[in-house]
């Protein structure tokens, strides 16, 4: 979502006059989009800007900001932690950057602008069909109303909002007609996509409604709650030729007591219960999914629970991460906090074990042609192309230029633990 709201500032700014440069050094505007659902992000950020400030002292004229969830949660305070520092602008007002930069370069002031508003009105930017690129994000919600104990999301982009299926189904008709022909689908929580709509609708009627899109070949969503996936939603995986065959699901944790302090909404027994009704639909459907470990209060037998979900289960591929305290989340004040070496001993072990389940899945890919859709040239290997197939693996082959925006067949020869290497 921290990507599709950099490229709306772009756009917001662009057509206010200025234009994207890669090179820092000669920008008259610098945005530092920021996620502060991790420390580690959240130190990234104040790394980025704190490189700015030699920039900033060469180039007095330089507007420099900084956006997104570290803007909305610190507000004003980031001005006495970065002196040099213009503007801050919340996760509910990025519509209002241009008019947020003029000011700043008018008054030579600063603006902090945090406010929360009723309706987002970011959200009716609509996303713009990038030059030579062939798929698109496309936001559909944004806010959760869910307040798992860890997270800070609800607190920093607000409560659930949708936008009406009409708008959006424009959109991506729009995107269409410009050589898009894959969207993913962004929200905290689509599965309750349309909940806060007065004409009401669900995601299984917004997906259908995006197959029926002639030119989007594929559809892609992220992320799903597990308690929200319904059984309609389930059977559209075998109904909507464009959606892929993948979903990203994350469990969090593989016991139920972690759960519970999460305050997830499910239990494992209905996780499982979830992931087999998805393959019941479709056998080989790809699953991938996020852990945390070293929640507050997680034993040595919580975490075997999760390793053996993870050997049940067999996800596809894991986003892994050590549990980061949050100022102002309950999980944060929980007692039994646990320490960084157990954390960091027990990511190590369930890495390796996520490694030899990726591979076993990828490896069981070698000898079969898969469906490719050609992203652009490989960054590693000159003469390579890549992109990716329908379960959301990278396929590396050999190929050329002109290849970018087709659909090919490659057949699978190699596989690693990232990508799979083929022959068109
Ligand atoms: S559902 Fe996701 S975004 Fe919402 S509170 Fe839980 S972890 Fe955060």
């Amino acid at each position: 979502m921290n990507v599709q709201d950099s490229e709306k500032m772009a756009c917001l700014m662009e057509a206010s006059g200025y234009k994207t440069t890669d090179n820092p050094g000669e920008a008259d505007l610098i945005i530092v989009n920021t996620c502060s659902v991790r420390e580690k992000a959240a130190q990234k950020a104040y790394s980025q800007l704190g490189r700015f400030r030699e920039l900033k002292q060469k180039r007095r004229h330089l507007v420099l900001g900084v956006a997104g969830c570290l803007a909305q949660q610190l507000g004003d305070k980031f001005f006495k932690m970065f002196p040099f520092l213009d503007m801050v602008v919340g996760t509910h007002q990025i519509d209002r950057l241009p008019e947020i930069v003029a000011s700043v370069s008018r008054s030579g002031g600063r603006l902090a602008e945090t406010e929360f508003c009723g309706h987002v009105r970011s959200l009716d930017i609509p996303a713009q069909p990038l030059a030579g690129k062939v798929s698109s994000f496309v936001t559909i919600m944004q806010g959760c109303n869910n307040f798992c104990t860890y997270c800070v999301v609800p607190y920093l982009r607000g409560r659930e909002q949708s936008r009406p299926l009409g708008d959006i189904v424009r959109e991506v008709e729009n995107l269409s007609l410009h050589g898009i022909q894959e969207v993913t689908l962004l929200g905290q929580n689509v599965n309750s996509y349309g909940k806060t709509l007065t004409q009401r609708a669900d995601f299984a009627q917004l997906l259908e409604a995006i197959g029926k899109i002639p030119g989007i070949k594929r559809i892609r969503f992220t992320t799903s709650h597990p308690k929200d996936l319904s059984d309609t939603l389930i059977s559209s995986f075998g109904r909507i030729q464009g959606l892929c065959e993948h979903i990203h699901l994350p469990v969090q944790a593989g016991s139920n007591k972690v759960l519970r302090k999460m305050k997830r909404g499910y239990t494992v027994e209905q996780y499982k219960e979830r992931v087999a009704a998805l393959r019941r639909v479709l056998p080989d459907i790809s699953i991938t999914s996020d852990m945390i470990v070293g929640f507050p209060g997680e034993e040595d037998d919580d975490f075997n629970q999760t390793l053996e979900l993870m050997r049940e289960v067999r996800f596809d591929g894991l986003f892994s991460f050590m549990y980061s305290q949050r100022k102002g989340t309950p999980a944060a004040e929980m007692e039994g906090q646990v320490p960084d070496e157990i954390k960091r001993e027990r990511l190590n072990l369930l890495q390796s074990l996520q490694e030899t389940h990726t591979l076993e899945k990828n490896r069981a890919i070698i000898g079969k042609t898969q469906e490719v859709l050609v992203e652009g040239a490989s960054r590693k290997t000159p003469g390579d192309m890549t992109g990716r197939t329908r379960s959301n693996r990278i396929v590396n082959f050999t190929g050329g230029p002109e290849l970018v925006g087709s659909m090919v067949n490659v057949k699978i020869v190699d596989a690693f633990s990232h990508s799979l290497r083929g022959e068109l």
